[in-house]
């Protein structure tokens, strides 16, 4: 577990395990025996501060731990009511049998971040390095949604997703309607996106049309959109009302070039451990009453 009282970041990490294999996984799966964490988290959870306002369960993939989450999440019913909790899954476990019911009205404030990388499933199951994951998370997330539960679809920014971003974006309109959030995440230049920097990397100076492109078609029809991870002056100033302080506050840091900076206040600046190679080269300091080009 990683917390830190009043922090953004506080997670319940639930397992190392993981039954995808993503290119730009940041938390790199370990296939070991870890379900002692079970009993470890729910004691965990009665140490929160009761007035946290939110904390994620994240893993590796949490639903590993197969009736052992539903426990956790109802231990954090129990002691931290008042808290918001979501939950970071790729959904590929929702399809099977009654396990997205296991979760309704569990917690009076439960949310799921999906990720969807893709329109269809050979695009998806790629980034995923998973033959089949595109059917099983839409098949997850359908069940989610008639188990009443809160959904946030995550599509993190890497080079062939941004390819089709627009049909991700007309793709999850037409057939998830049902989902509360979507966010457009920077990647995390840590772990597995390290060592498949060429396959995943697109400047975002350079993805700024297809990200503005499925934003507005997503805002227009109503759904609810963020954009994390992606420092401002690498985004146009149309997309900035959107963009959010995602980074955890102990992840996240600022360049030498943000010294001087008339936005740095709002902007959510990089993971600490970014590198020149996953760093934009629109990166200048905006001056305050000049507009962004
Ligand atoms: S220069 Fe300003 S806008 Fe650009 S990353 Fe730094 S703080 Fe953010």
């Amino acid at each position: 577990m990683r917390y830190r009282r009043g922090d953004n970041g506080n997670v319940l990490f639930a397992t190392e395990r993981c039954n995808s294999f993503c290119l730009m996984c940041s938390q790199p799966p370990r296939q070991i025996e870890d379900d002692w964490r079970i009993e470890q988290l729910c004691a965990l959870a009665e140490l929160v501060d009761k007035d946290e306002p939110s904390i994620a369960i994240s893993g590796g993939e949490p639903t590993l731990l197969g009736e052992g989450l539903p426990r956790i999440v109802e231990r954090c019913a129990d002691s931290l009511p008042h808290t918001h909790v979501h939950v970071l899954s790729n959904g590929r476990l929702f399809g099977e049998g009654v396990y997205a019911q296991s979760f309704r009205a569990l917690h009076p404030s439960l949310t799921w971040g999906i990720p969807l990388y893709g329109d269809h499933h050979r695009l998806h199951d790629y980034v995923v390095q998973s033959q089949g994951a595109f059917a099983q998370t839409i098949r997850g997330l359908y069940a989610l949604h008639a188990a009443g539960q809160r959904i946030e679809i995550r599509v993190v920014l890497v080079k062939p997703t941004v390819e089709r971003l627009l049909d991700l974006a007309r793709y999850m309109y037409r057939n998830l309607p049902f989902v509360e959030h979507v966010a457009f995440m920077g990647i995390e230049p840590i772990g597995f996106a390290k060592a498949n920097h060429p396959a995943l990397w697109i400047d975002p100076a350079d993805m700024a049309s297809s990200l503005a492109d499925a934003v507005e078609f997503l805002t227009r029809r109503g759904l609810s959109v963020s954009i994390y991870n992606l420092p401002l002056c690498a985004l146009p100033e149309s997309l900035w009302q959107f963009a959010r302080r995602s980074i955890s506050n102990w992840k996240q840091d600022y360049l030498p070039a943000c010294a001087n900076c008339g936005v740095k206040d709002q902007c959510g600046g990089f993971f600490g451990w970014v590198t020149p190679d996953w760093t934009s080269r629109a990166i200048r300091p905006i001056e305050t009453g000049i507009r962004h080009a």
